[in-house]
């Protein structure tokens, strides 16, 4: 039986792992964790569950996509999995004004058109692209660099889709769509979830998503969601080596011999999969020079691609004070996190799952943007002065629960912050390129790359993750990691299951 050893346990060492297992090989995940899920996780705190992970999971809908099947395989969803539906994507409350934007898109539509009547045409051509979104599915059955005429007619629709819909934004990032509207209450929104330099076209597909009801949230979250498909993997006759992180990978002349772990035990293998964040491969596990050409010029060109983090602080609240469920903005003079300043603050309200959420108490998470000089220096931070760390974190806490009384009076009292984390957390714990746990944002000059996961120069080094595609997500990192699993079945002459 042919061995493989994959590095990282995150969705896509776990998505590689399981489709090889079913596939007939002997596989080894190497995790440095003692858990595995990488960053789809979550953690207890005060017996209070706290989830760090999916807001919305792309192609969650049971309608026979190639990524639904791929999400039942690997165990994240499936029939006997309940989910959560997400009526919204989000909300912006300013100036008196709320702009939601709806599952339900003629909701969307006519509360838009009663705020702002003069920009009727621009927001029909928004909700009509939207409309045209919905046809947007993640191929998860063989690496689009293989597509051939069957494939291409399969998803036909979908590339005329994604087609149309960059006609209509082409060259636009989210901050000159908020710009494009005459009413700045709704201009803003657009801005709030992603950073105001992502492509309007991501937008419009991740608001799609919703819109189609395929962005539902699987019941309980991300840590239940991560150990299923650790058990699947386990089920399956893999072995998941926990507390086990990987030195580097050992090559003699144009291939790899196995990996030598930190703990100095050297392990062969006829593969390697490297399913870790792309910088931490390329700088630690394997010299530089093997990177693909494609992914160094994104990695070089800093000028249109860059990477974002956030500040998260997790609050519990004895009652209900008026939270809605799921997430809400809401303009405000919000404190300086970093060097970025709060014009605005989100909640992110769990009421929607009750079994996250306790009975008569409410748990919100606030997500602060960190652009890269901030997660630089909360990464510095934690290593130079872990005492002033916490202390950041702690102030930058204080302050955002401040905001929170000041919108919610009735939390007066009843509110008090169980944990927070930092881009510093994702780079200690999983290696994160910049503490981002996202891949690149392109801006609107340049393209979203995908990077076919091979090594030009090693014939048995294959890499997954969600480095290698666009801007990343659990659906990027899951099919990264089953195209790996499908390059070495090719390889080898056996059916990839
Ligand atoms: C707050 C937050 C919200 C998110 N929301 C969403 C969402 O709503 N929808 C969505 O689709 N995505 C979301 N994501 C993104 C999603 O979590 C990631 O895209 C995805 O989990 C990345 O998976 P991966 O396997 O590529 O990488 P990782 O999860 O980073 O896995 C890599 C693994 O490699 C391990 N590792 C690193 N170095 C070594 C080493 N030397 N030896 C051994 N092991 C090593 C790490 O510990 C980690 O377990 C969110 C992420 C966060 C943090």
């Amino acid at each position: 039986m042919r061995k493989v050893i994959i590095i990282g346990g995150g969705i896509s060492g776990l998505t590689a792992g399981i489709v090889l297992q079913k596939s007939g090989f002997e596989t080894h995940i190497y995790e440095k964790n003692p858990i595995g899920g990488g960053e789809l996780t979550g953690w207890r705190r005060e017996g209070i569950y706290i989830d760090n992970c999916i807001d919305w999971l792309t192609n969650s809908k049971a309608d026979g996509s190639e990524m639904y099947e791929l999400w039942k395989d690997i165990g994240m969803l499936g029939d006997d999995i309940k989910m959560c539906p997400k009526d919204k994507f989000f909300s912006y409350t300013a100036d008196g004004k709320t702009v939601t934007f709806w599952r339900d898109l003629e909701r969307t539509k006519k509360e838009m058109l009663e705020i702002s009547p003069e920009d009727k045409d621009n927001i029909e051509k928004f909700i009509n692209t939207v409309k045209i979104g919905e046809v947007f599915t993640v191929p998860a059955n063989k690496p689009m660099d293989k597509f051939g005429p069957k494939e291409l007619k399969k998803f036909w629709p979908f590339l005329k889709g994604m087609g149309a819909i960059r006609k209509a934004y082409d060259g636009m990032s989210l901050q000159d769509l908020a710009d494009s509207f005459k009413s700045p209450v709704l201009g803003k929104a657009f801005t709030m979830m992603h950073p105001a330099n992502t492509q309007a076209f991501s937008f419009i597909v991740s608001y799609a998503t919703i819109t189609s009801g395929s962005g539902d949230i699987p019941v309980g979250g991300s840590l239940p969601a991560a150990l299923r498909i650790c058990d699947r993997y386990k089920e399956l006759g893999g072995d998941l080596h926990l507390n086990c992180p990987v030195k580097k990978v050992v090559i003699a002349g144009n291939q790899a011999s196995g990996v030598l772990l930190e703990d100095g035990t050297e392990v062969n293998a006829d593969y390697v999969i490297g399913a870790t964040d792309a910088n931490h491969m390329f700088t630690k596990l394997i010299p530089p020079e093997y990177m693909p050409k494609k992914m160094k010029a994104v990695f070089d060109d800093k000028e249109h691609y860059s990477t974002f983090s956030k500040f998260h602080a997790f609050y519990l609240i004895e009652g209900k004070v008026g939270i809605p469920e799921d997430t809400s903005f809401w303009k405000c003079d919000g404190p300086m996190i970093g060097h970025t300043k709060m014009n605005a603050v989100g909640t992110l309200c769990y009421d929607y799952d009750p079994t996250i959420t306790p009975e008569g108490k409410t748990l919100v998470q606030v997500k602060a943007i960190q652009y890269l000089e901030d997660c630089l220096d909360w990464i510095d931070l934690a290593k130079k002065d872990p005492d002033a760390y916490e202390a950041r974190r702690k102030d930058y806490a204080d302050k955002l629960m401040a905001e929170i009384v000041k919108r919610y009076p009735e939390a007066e009292g009843k509110i008090r912050c169980i944990d927070t984390w930092t881009p510093a957390t994702y780079a200690s714990r999983c290696n994160s390129f910049n503490g981002a746990y996202m891949s690149f944002v392109a801006d609107k000059n340049s393209k979203t790359v995908t990077t076919p996961g091979v090594i030009k120069q090693l014939k048995n080094v294959f890499i997954a993750g969600q480095w290698n595609m666009g801007s990343g997500g659990l659906p990027p990192a899951a099919v990264q990691g089953k195209f790996a699993a499908w390059r070495i079945c090719k390889k080898e002459g056996v059916a990839c299951k």
